[in-house]
This record gives structure tokens, sequence and C-alpha cells, in this order.
């Protein structure tokens, strides 16, 4: 499943898609220790499969809080993603 969290305003679309399939099968869980702002937790989800995802308080501000991770020129590869070996995170913006 695409578990998708954030919001959209006057300035765009601010999502963090998490796969959950790929979580349930990952070893590492690097998404914790890798983001900043530790906006990731390991929650069992409604099959009871541990899965990743975003902080409620962070949900509708993402654009904010990301925002250290994502410099409008030369913007590096962001932590959260490429932490995650099995590629399920993807960002809207
Ligand atoms: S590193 Fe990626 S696949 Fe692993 S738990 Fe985090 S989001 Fe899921
Ligand atoms: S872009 Fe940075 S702050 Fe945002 S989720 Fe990824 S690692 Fe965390």
């Amino acid at each position: 499943m695409i578990a998708n969290y954030g919001y959209m305003d006057g300035s765009g679309e601010f999502y963090i898609s998490i796969d959950t399939d790929k979580c349930i099968d990952c070893e590492h869980h690097g998404c914790i220790e890798a983001c900043p702002k530790q906006m990731f937790v390991i929650e069992p989800d409604d099959y009871d499969d541990e899965v990743a995802l975003i902080k409620a308080e962070f949900r509708k501000r993402l654009k904010y809080v990301c925002s250290e991770c994502k410099p409008v020129t030369d913007r590096p590869p962001l932590p959260c993603a490429e932490a995650c070996t099995p590629g399920a995170i993807t960002h809207s913006w």
C-alpha cells in the first residue's frame, strides 16, 4: 500500500509517500536514524505488519520541517530516501 502524508496549500503539494509493502521486509529501518528531525516511526499497520509512518505532529508542516534537507539549488540526496535502500520513500516536491 502507498501511504501518503502531507497537505496542499497555495504554494504547492507537500506529500511524503511510503510504500509500506517494502517496509514489511525492511531489515534495517534506516529512515529512523537518517532523518535529522526524527519524523519517522515504526508501528504496526491494520494487518499487524511493522511499517514506517510520518509522526502526526509533522504531517501538516512538511514544507517547513524538511526545508533544511531541500535547498533551492544544488539539492543533495535526501537523507531519508538515501537511507531507505528498499526505495519506499518518495517526496512530491
Ligand atoms: S527504511 Fe524504508 S523500507 Fe525501511 S522501514 Fe524505513 S521507509 Fe520502510
Ligand atoms: S527530507 Fe530530511 S527532514 Fe524531511 S523526512 Fe527526509 S530526512 Fe527527514
